[in-house]
């Protein structure tokens, strides 16, 4: 089954994937310092798709000499602004052009079934790299009119430096994007350490990188495990930022660590998002947008709409509908252009999101749709798209993201009731709101704690939006202009006009 799946493959991806994987650092292809390698997991098969480079600080150590080499480097340094963006576009397009083959990359790697990497997260990773480069000539200071004396005060936005950049294994590529845009845009380089259970989207990116003509050290990649080469770059003297994705546990220790030497942090973390259903909802589009909400990517999106509030007087009704549509989903084969819901990613997540399922069980929730393994659907890791009914707030299922395909369904009597229950959770990442009256939309928006509030809509992003967290869902804004700030320092001039 192995061979099976990969074989659905281009050719050119079945010769890429099967090569020896190495550490990108300084523009070349090195082996981890160690000789060590580590071997990556096809999901949907549970075969081993190819082995990748495990790196540690020594690789790191090496990687980020590139990197600072490069900021220090005139080729890079005292390139415009504007051959910056076009080296940006410029990778955008290649991007472009191998957008199939990148699909179909992390289709294999990590699980995501491949018609929304094609349709969805390629595509957004494209246009993100697009409005980053856009921005590179348009990072601007001001004047401003200070009262201290006779002075002309001025500002400049200057790059922080060395990024390392973490990024987790749900959206690959497109974590990579989010980072590498901001941070070529404003000027600085980069060392990333991709997710180990997903590396190959960004290895092949880098080869894209090469192509685009971007110079050497300017974006550095190791491959490695968290709490080896991600700590080693974590703990890096010479990192001056870190952008960190992942669980909020992670992104806690991280923050204590950089502390130490004062590193600028900008975390996204996890959730446990909201999803309220007003009686006065369009309850079709209700039931498919909240359905997306939580069953897209296969649960596994840090916005999943986990904790679904259904008004009690469409309640039933509401449910028979989630559980129709959850049990006519398509689970199967990632690289499958009909699957609907691919694999989990590893069989570490798959044995945390069942483990959910039978505390959810046991806690008295009842199951509605779904609820166990999924075997029929192939040797991966499957699991079926399962709702919970009966649930209450106290509920481990009602409070800890699982991070898989599974929706605590729960009734609510009043709005405001509802908000005060959805702003319970530390988390505070995304929120949807479901209704036909304005005011009860705008006062939903007001007042819910979250980065993202989506109305009759869900899992909705844009390259010019803001994202991020409220609470313990992170620290900074990612996307749009807002992810600029997080990439520069900011230096004021004084010039004494007597
Ligand atoms: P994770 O925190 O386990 O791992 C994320 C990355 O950090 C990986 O590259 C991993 O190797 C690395 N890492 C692990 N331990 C480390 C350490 N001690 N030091 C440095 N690096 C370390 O998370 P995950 O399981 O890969 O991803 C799932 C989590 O990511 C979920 O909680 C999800 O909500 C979150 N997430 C958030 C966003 C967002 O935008 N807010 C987006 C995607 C995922």
């Amino acid at each position: 089954t192995k061979v099976e799946q990969i074989l659905n493959a281009k050719a050119s991806v079945q010769e890429f994937i099967q090569r020896t994987h190495r550490h990108f650092i300084g523009g070349e292809w090195v082996p981890a310092a160690s000789g060590e390698t580590m071997d990556d997991i096809d999901p949907s098969t549970r075969g081993v798709l190819t082995q990748v480079a495990r790196g540690d600080s020594a690789d790191v150590d090496r990687a980020v000499a590139a990197a600072a080499q490069a900021f220090r480097d005139k080729a890079w340094r005292h390139m415009s602004p504007q051959a910056r963006g076009v080296l940006m576009w410029k990778l955008a397009d290649l991007m472009a052009a191998h957008l199939e083959e990148l699909a179909q990359i992390d289709s294999l790697d990590m699980g995501m079934p491949l018609r929304q990497a094609q349709y969805g997260t390629v595509p957004m990773a494209i246009d993100h790299m697009r409005y980053m480069a856009g921005w590179a000539t348009k990072i601007e200071g001001e004047t401003i009119p200070v009262s201290a004396g006779p002075f002309f005060n001025y500002t400049v936005r200057q790059p922080v430096g060395v990024v390392g950049a973490i990024i987790p294994w749900n959206f690959p590529l497109l974590m990579a994007i989010w980072k590498l845009g901001a941070a070529l845009a404003v000027g600085c380089t980069v060392v990333l350490k991709p997710a180990e259970q997903s590396p190959l989207s960004v290895l092949r990116l880098a080869e894209l990188i090469t192509e685009a003509g971007f110079p050497p050290g300017v974006i550095n990649i190791v491959t490695g495990y968290g709490p080896e080469a991600g700590a080693a770059l974590v703990a890096h003297p010479g990192v001056n930022k870190i952008a960190f994705t992942g669980s909020t546990e992670v992104g806690k220790s991280i923050m204590r660590t950089a502390a130490d030497r004062m590193a600028r942090v900008s975390l996204e973390l996890g959730g446990k998002s909201p999803n309220i259903i007003c009686a006065d909802a369009n309850l079709k589009r209700a039931i498919s947008g909240s359905m997306l909400g939580i069953f897209m990517n296969q649960g596994e999106v840090c916005s999943a709409g986990s904790r679904i509030y259904v008004a009690r007087e469409i309640y039933d009704e509401a449910l028979e509908q989630m559980a129709t549509y959850a049990k006519n989903m398509r689970v199967g084969m990632a690289l499958d252009a009909k699957t609907q819901m691919g694999p989990v990613v590893s069989a570490e997540q798959y044995e945390r999101v069942l483990g959910y399922i039978t505390k959810g069980r046991q806690e008295g929730a009842t199951v509605i749709a779904g609820g166990g393994a999924m075997p029929a659907a192939g040797s991966g890791f499957f699991i079926e798209p399962t709702v919970f009914a009966q649930v209450t707030d106290t509920m481990t299922i009602a409070q800890e993201e699982i991070f898989g395909p599974v929706a605590a369904v729960m009734p609510f009597d009043t709005v405001d009731e509802v908000i005060e229950r959805a702003n319970v959770s530390a988390y505070g990442l995304a929120a949807g709101v479901w209704t036909e009256n304005v005011r009860t939309a705008h006062y939903l928006a007001q007042n819910l704690e979250a980065g993202t509030v989506w109305v009759n809509a869900y899992h909705v992003y844009d390259a010019a939006a803001p994202w991020g967290g409220f609470k313990q869902s992170g620290l900074g804004r990612e996307m749009g202009h807002h992810a600029l700030e997080l990439y520069t320092e900011t230096k004021d001039v004084w010039i004494s006009l007597q």
